[in-house]
């Protein structure tokens, strides 16, 4: 889950990190009267995505007029598909050098990694090629915690630019931040060094661990809700957890963890599934709703049905959907491959009610979907 720079920032500023003083506004007049108090300003978009600087949603503003002016300008400007609501409206730094900053999950070592550049202000990618020895990509153990004498040791050169005990314990601080608040990833760019010294963030990106929203409640209402697309938000509507994704294999299968082994074996099998979508035990008494949804997905080009039962009926679930099927018609190729408690039942009334011959082996179901998806 994303959240806003102002959310992020706060975060920081709880745990001791400085940021430069600011308010936010959701009117031109509230920006107004927020930089009479400030005196010259940063003007912010607060959209959760990067880059606003090169669209111009980031302005310095030092008359009443120009705040204006660029408040006018910023507030329904729209920065990587996200429509601007409200700004941020803070001091300007005196910044003699900028650094980059970040905590993330790693999926590579498994655990969070530091990050730190002596060159920030770019996209890290950008920083990485460029500046590849400017960079400290650290993995930090997560049941030892954060190292202060392994990070030191690790740091790039810092050529006086900034004084290293303090970057160390900003370092420390940012770790807390991260372990703290169950963060996926939490990113300072820039990481501004002012003039007299001082580490101050200037920006912050902070994305919560989806999995931990359940114990971080109150932190995830401040979060930005997912943008569903269309059909997802109609899908949830019904009870659905299904999400688009932008291959052409319909999937439909009875529990989570089937579905996504589902997934995985249509990519093992050089395929790329069209959705994810949790049904559930509800394959009778929804499989219309939930025919429905996958097939309208206009990139579907085959579909793939995997049911595996146990206490739960595959002869049940397949009443269900071969029920769907004859109401709705699709013209889409079909695969089946169903196992478990009552497979001989479904099986046969695959054959008889749609004439269609159900696969015995996932794989061979798997591998005929995607070729006929091709
Ligand atoms: P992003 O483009 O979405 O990552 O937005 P940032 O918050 O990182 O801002 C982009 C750039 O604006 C920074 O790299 C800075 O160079 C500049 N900037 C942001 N805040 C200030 C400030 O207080 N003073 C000055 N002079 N520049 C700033
Ligand atoms: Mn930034």
């Amino acid at each position: 889950m994303n959240f806003l720079e102002c959310a992020g920032k706060s975060l920081l500023a709880m745990a001791g990190i400085s940021i430069p003083e600011g308010q936010q506004a959701m009117t031109v007049q509230k920006a107004v009267s927020i930089a009479q108090e400030i005196g010259p300003c940063v003007i912010k978009a607060q959209v959760p995505t990067g880059k606003r600087g090169k669209a111009g949603g980031i302005q310095l503003a030092f008359t009443t007029d120009e705040v204006r002016l660029h408040a006018e300008n910023i507030l329904g400007m729209k920065i990587g598909g996200e429509v601007v609501e409200k700004l941020l409206i803070e001091e300007q730094i005196p910044i003699s050098c900028e650094l980059y900053a970040a905590i993330l999950t790693d999926p590579d070592s498994k655990g969070p990694l530091i990050l730190f550049a002596s060159q920030g202000g770019m996209d890290i990618e950008e920083i990485a090629i460029r500046y590849p020895e400017k960079l400290m990509r650290l993995p930090v153990n997560i049941r030892k915690g954060f190292d202060l004498e392994q990070t030191r040791e690790a740091l790039p050169a810092l050529e006086g630019i900034v004084d290293e005990r303090g970057l160390l314990e900003l370092l420390s601080q940012l770790y807390r931040v991260y372990i703290d608040h169950d963060a996926e990833l939490l990113e300072i760019n820039p990481l501004t060094v002012t003039d007299r010294g001082q580490l101050v963030a200037a920006d912050c990106k902070f994305t919560l661990d989806d999995s931990a929203i359940k114990r971080q409640r109150s932190l995830a209402k401040q979060g930005v809700p997912d943008r569903l697309t269309e059909l997802e938000a109609r899908a949830q509507t019904i009870g659905f957890k299904y999400v688009e994704l932008d291959g052409n294999v319909g999937i439909l299968a009875n529990g989570a963890g089937l579905t996504m082994t589902s997934m995985d074996a249509v990519v093992h099998y050089g395929g790329k599934p069209a959705n994810f979508l949790e049904i559930g035990g509800e394959a009778y008494s929804l499989g219309k709703e939930a025919l429905e949804t996958v097939l309208s997905n206009h990139n579907v080009k085959s579909l793939l049905i995997n049911f595996c039962g146990a206490f739960a009926r595959t002869d049940v679930m397949t009443e269900g959907i071969v029920r769907a099927w004859e109401a709705i018609n699709p013209t889409v190729p079909v695969f089946f491959t169903i196992h478990g408690t009552g497979e001989d039942v479904a099986v046969d009334m695959i054959k008889t009610r749609l004439g269609v011959e159900p696969y015995d082996l996932m794989d061979d179901a798997v591998k005929a979907a995607v070729k006929a998806a091709q």
